[in-house]
């Protein structure tokens, strides 16, 4: 196990499959500048799975007991059931999981179950067809998600939901998802909105603090009482209806940050290691790889980035000022949330 300057250990690893997506969610690839023209990464300059799966040994050697597969839409990479395949196979991954908007879930869930995925979060962000259309960018209703919901768990996928709340866009929305899916027994994740990447015009007063949420949802649906976090570096803070079973979780890296327990570290789809949603600079990994640097001198270089990381971004957000002073930030859709 390797530690950071604020001795948070390496636990868990994003891997970003593509920087391609079939949506156009406003807040992370607005339609505007992720137009038909925008050079997207080429298959040359994408990770290969020999090359995902290496680096995610090397990973898991340091400590990485988790695996998360994101995107861009990491259903739109070919295979991807390959993938899983290798991953799960690793000695010390305990837990591969997969972030997907969800409208490929009827497509590839059996296929993923198969290769041993056992869980999936879907985002959706409304269930009024008129504004998830306008959030995904793309005009989709909500029907194909609640498909891809549907087949997921028919598949035997454990299936969480994440909603980004956006006020004045789809906060109206948070009370009819929360009775949607307790009734349909899913967990449903809502989520602050950040301030990620450079495009999205994010701004203090378009979030919906953790407590908002948590008032609204105990004054409309039932009330709420927090549950104790299972484990270190636990990214949600989770609450379950009062008198049951049924979970809901916030993620609220705005109003309550949790930088002091951060264990992820995030290799985006070209290969560059980020150890912060936020961070303005990455280390290519992929040309270490392709330099044929052993695998012990590589488990070294990454060993001393995380040893002298000391990110703590939202932590440190204030309403004008952040870390990345002023300099540009990767983009979500290059690093998967
Ligand atoms: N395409 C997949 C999806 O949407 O689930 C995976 C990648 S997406 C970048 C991962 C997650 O980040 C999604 O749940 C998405 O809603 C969330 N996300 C994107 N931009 C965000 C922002 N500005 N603030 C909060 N969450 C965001
Ligand atoms: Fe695509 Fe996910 Fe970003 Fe939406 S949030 S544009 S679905 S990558
Ligand atoms: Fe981790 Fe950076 Fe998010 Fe803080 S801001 S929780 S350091 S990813």
């Amino acid at each position: 196990m390797i530690n950071d300057l604020l001795q948070r250990p390496l636990k868990d690893l994003r891997i970003s499959v593509t920087d391609r997506c079939n949506f156009r969610c406003v807040y992370c690839m607005p339609k505007e500048i992720f137009g038909p023209d925008y050079p997207f990464l080429s298959k040359q300059e994408l990770l290969n799975f020999q090359e995902i799966a290496r680096l995610a040994q090397i990973f898991a050697a340091l400590g990485v007991t988790k695996i998360r597969l994101t995107g861009g839409e990491p259903l739109l990479r070919p295979n991807l059931p390959l993938l899983l395949d290798k991953l799960t196979s690793i000695e010390g991954i305990q837990d591969v999981a997969l972030t997907t908007n969800g409208v490929l879930l009827p497509k590839y869930a059996a296929d993923l179950k198969a290769a041993g995925l056992r869980r999936v979060s879907v985002s959706l962000d409304s269930l009024s067809d008129e504004r998830f259309g306008y959030i995904n960018g793309r005009g989709i209703g909500v029907e194909p998600v609640l498909k891809g919901i549907e087949a997921a768990a028919r598949a035997g996928l454990k299936v969480k939901i994440n909603m980004v709340v956006q006020k004045g866009v789809n906060d109206q929305d948070i009370v009819p998802m929360a009775k949607y899916f307790k009734d349909a027994g899913h967990t449903i994740r809502f989520i602050e909105y950040m301030d990620v990447g450079n495009s999205n015009g994010w701004n203090l007063d378009k979030v919906v603090t953790k407590q908002e949420i948590i008032d609204r949802i105990g004054r409309h649906v039932m009330p709420l009482e927090a549950v104790p976090g299972q484990y270190f570096g636990e990214v949600a803070s989770r609450y379950r209806y009062k008198g049951t079973e049924q979970e809901v979780g916030i993620i609220s890296a705005v109003s309550d940050a949790f930088c002091g327990t951060c264990t992820r570290a995030r290799i985006s789809a070209n290969g560059s290691l980020y150890t912060c949603l936020f961070a303005t600079e990455g280390t290519d990994l992929r040309g270490l790889l392709r330099s044929g640097m052993p695998d012990d001198v590589l488990a070294g270089r990454i060993a001393h980035i995380w040893n002298n990381r000391d990110n703590q971004y939202s932590a440190k957000r204030g309403r004008d000022t952040n870390e990345a002073g002023g300099k540009q930030k990767i983009e979500m859709f290059y690093i998967g949330g």
